[in-house]
């Protein structure tokens, strides 16, 4: 059934655990850190342990009727609920949810409910799950999984039980990627990329995310050296997708931020992140004036990736070419 717990998480998991064993399971918990540390996997794992028959394990036991029927994705009593194509958890998804929290468990004992991207709910369903939140059911259990959870309404993260998930060590999460990863020096790369973000890194580790990626940044430096403009490289949003264009400039950013600022710069594995680099180095303006200019994109970015990622944006693509105007014009 679930795979092993994820080596950066036992910490959160032996948490939950002790409280299992000591019959003090919250009703409700919050699961927020960064993307790509492996929250939703977690929410999965622990609403099996919650769920599970077989109380002695550290984790759940994989064979009992509860188990089986979760791992057929067909467990009457977990509920997961997450943002429809409109983006966003609209309050019919809480009403359901309270519904199937107000009646009992198949099983005579827990129901679980796990929430992915919670920050998605608009502030009607927000209001209607606060509601659950202040009059728990006895027997449900929510796990409320966020990247952003500053987005959240403050009276909502004070009624749940927060667990934190933090970046691991690179000597973790390398340990962890390596038989997935085809050398050593993709694994580097991948984790440097992402930011020590184990599943992050692995996402890039996957053929189609390193091409998307060789794409963008093959278009960044042809951008910088004058042989493509913003509104043509902005046009293969159209292909690639603008909020994958926008993470991958997110990432870029924060790299040549990073070499930026090292007084010894380490080498740069990928041809293209090497090529952006030098030219960069090699531009007419001062290091300090890149330097500004790099960490002014940097700060608009997450604004214009939650802009992208949002409801009320009406034109994403224009809001990619703002960003990659600003890039062009970082070296001359
Ligand atoms: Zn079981």
């Amino acid at each position: 059934m679930e795979s092993a717990l994820l080596p950066w998480q036992n910490q959160q998991w032996h948490r939950l655990l002790q409280q299992r064993q000591s019959d003090r399971v919250a009703h409700a918990y919050l699961l927020v850190g960064e993307r790509g540390l492996g929250k939703k996997l977690f929410a999965r794992q622990a609403a099996a342990l919650l769920l599970c028959k077989e109380g002695e394990g550290e984790l759940a036991c994989g064979r009992c009727r509860s188990c089986q029927l979760l791992a057929s994705n067909s467990n009457p009593d977990l509920l997961t609920v997450e943002p429809e194509d409109s983006k966003v958890i609209k309050i019919d998804q809480v009403r359901q949810l309270a519904d199937f929290a107000s009646k009992t468990s198949h099983s005579n004992s827990r129901k679980v409910v796990i929430l992915h991207n919670t920050e998605a709910l608009n502030l009607n369903a927000a209001n209607a799950l606060l509601k659950t939140l202040e009059e728990p059911p006895g027997s449900t259990v929510l796990l409320l999984v966020s990247d952003n959870p500053g987005r959240l309404l403050p009276t909502l993260r004070s009624r749940c039980q927060r667990i934190l998930f933090t970046v691991p060590s690179l000597e973790t999460a390398g340990d962890w990627l390596r038989d997935k990863a085809a050398s050593e020096e993709d694994l580097q790369e991948a984790l440097s990329l992402a930011g020590n973000r184990p599943l992050l890194a692995l996402e890039l580790l996957t053929s189609e995310d390193r091409q998307a990626r060789n794409t963008v940044l093959k278009a960044l430096a042809a951008m910088l050296e004058g042989r493509v403009d913003p509104v043509e490289f902005a046009a293969t949003g159209k292909t690639l997708g603008v909020e994958k264009i926008m993470e991958w400039l997110c990432q870029t950013t924060s790299q040549v931020l990073k070499l930026w600022l090292c007084d010894e710069p380490p080498a740069v594995s990928n041809r293209e992140l090497s090529r952006i680099y030098s030219l960069l180095t090699s531009s007419s303006r001062s290091d300090d004036e890149v330097l500004s200019r790099l960490m002014s994109i940097s700060r608009t970015m997450d604004e214009a990736r939650q802009q992208v990622a949002g409801v009320s944006n009406p034109n994403p693509q224009l809001v990619l070419e703002s960003i990659l105007w600003r890039w062009s014009r970082l070296a001359s």
